[in-house]
């Protein structure tokens, strides 16, 4: 189908030139991006859809969630918690309810669908998901349940096969019900790339394998992904890396850091992106950069753990490639990407430091966009150009709380009343228009979550 957007007030399209242009057109030809100019003419197109007052930018991209947790939000125990309580939590609440049958797949499909709606109300048109968690000796189809709901919701996916293979018993922290073999892991991770991986250009699918990480895997389980990442041509290796408890166990289980046991087990290079990086040893990050790795900046969990603010202007300065994602929510109550953004946008304000190296909107903007898409290996993703995927969010500029704004791309970070995307297109499809999701019913996909979640608030109160 062809589309043309017509009169957009404003394209910011972070493209190689970082072009931002004014009254603009975008025409999509099916997936892909096929002019951005001034008065493109119609000519055949299908569908005209009025720009007029909106922004748009490339799609946002999550590079780092724990679709799962978005029914645990909010817990009392939680709000004022470091990791270990959040684990212990975790693995209580998502014992009692697979015990209880409330962690079926069916329930993960109802929380992603959720998730996932939420995602792109907020202008997110790729999620990279990293599902952990697999009780029991015969686990649940989670995985492609929640591919499933992203099919659903029009949303491109990038789904995580995690694993815990370093459990309580043997000195982890998470409980044993949770650890599966490597060689289970495994099977099941082949099986994924065989059925849902797709390594062309404008994949809605594709497979990532991202163990949990240092503290809750055993280093077979790096190689052997490694390994099989290195046999598929677009699988991704993905994990955590230098949070606090990382670092801390780390030192205290290897006597080293969390990245040198993952180098010594293939995981690194660029087909690597990790999660948080808020502790690293000053002398990696440029080993990060050598390498070709991406971090994942996640300041919202990060500061709701106590854990601080990761070195974001060292590694732009050493030339890591920046991505940004909002982690779970047990650790990060919403998926407000752009939220979080705006938090990065002042957090990063701290005293001494001076104001030429606190990010600018237009940086943290690019982490979300092609810093995102560099992480997931996906060049034909984070930046509006002819040949692109048409993936773009936009945001109404007329809105009263953005009267008065000189800067629309500051003004969709620093205002903040209108978060939610006014038209959102994933691969050229409307999935969003007019603030609402298009393909799912909203409303029926939070009662869903609400059902599911009322027995554990219960039980808390
Ligand atoms: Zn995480």
């Amino acid at each position: 189908m062809k589309i043309l957007l017509r009169r957009l007030a404003y394209v910011a399209t972070f493209d190689t030139e970082d072009r931002e242009l004014t009254d603009a057109d975008i025409l999509i030809d099916g997936p892909r991006i096929a002019a951005i100019g001034h008065d493109l003419p119609a000519g055949d197109v299908e569908r005209v859809i009025d720009g007029t007052g909106l922004l748009a930018l490339p799609g946002l991209i999550n590079a780092h969630q724990h679709l799962f947790q978005a029914s645990l939000r909010t817990l009392p125990p939680l709000e004022r918690s470091g990791m270990p309580r959040f684990l212990d939590l975790q693995n209580e609440l998502v014992l009692r309810r697979w015990q209880e049958g409330r962690f079926r797949a069916a329930d993960i499909g109802a929380i992603a669908r959720a998730a996932l709606a939420e995602s792109v109300l907020g202008g997110v048109t790729t999620v990279a998901d990293q599902h952990t968690v697999f009780p029991g000796e015969e686990p649940e189809p989670y995985v492609e349940a929640v591919i499933e709901a992203a099919a659903e919701v029009g949303v491109r996916l990038h789904a995580g096969r995690g694993s815990v293979t370093f459990s309580r018993t043997r000195g982890g922290m998470i409980d044993d019900v949770f650890a599966e073999p490597v060689d289970a892991v495994l099977r099941h991770a082949e099986h994924l790339i065989a059925t849902h991986h797709d390594p062309e250009p404008y994949a809605m699918t594709r497979i990532v394998l991202a163990p949990s990480g240092v503290v809750s895997d055993v280093p077979e389980m790096f190689r052997a992904f490694a390994d099989l990442a290195a046999a598929h041509p677009g699988v991704r290796l993905h994990t955590h890396l230098h949070h606090h408890e990382d670092t801390r166990l780390a030192q205290a289980r290897f006597g080293t850091s969390p990245w040198r046991i993952l180098n010594e087990h293939g995981f690194t290079g660029d087909r690597l992106w990790v999660a948080h990086g808020v502790t690293p040893p000053p002398e990696e990050i440029a080993e990060y950069a050598a390498a070709g790795i991406g971090v994942a900046h996640i300041p919202a969990a990060d500061l709701k753990l106590g854990w601080g603010l990761a070195p974001v202007r060292r590694y732009l300065d050493a030339g890591v490639t920046l991505g940004f994602g909002t982690t779970g929510s047990m650790t990060n109550d919403g998926a407000n990407l752009l939220g979080d953004l705006r938090l990065a946008a002042l957090a990063h304000r701290a005293p001494r430091t001076e104001p030429e190296e606190w990010p600018t909107a237009r940086e943290l903007l690019a982490m979300a966009t092609r810093g995102s898409a560099a992480c997931l290996g996906r060049p034909d993703l984070g930046s509006l150009a002819v040949g692109q995927a048409a993936d773009i969010s936009c945001w109404d500029l007329t809105t009263v709380d953005r009267a008065g704004a000189h800067d629309p791309l500051a003004a969709l970070l620093f205002t903040g009343l209108s978060d939610i995307a006014a038209l959102v297109l994933v691969n050229g499809i409307p999935v969003v228009e007019g603030g609402k999701v298009t393909r799912v019913d909203v409303a029926a996909a939070a009662r869903e979550v609400r059902a599911l979640s009322v027995a554990d608030v219960a039980g808390r109160r």
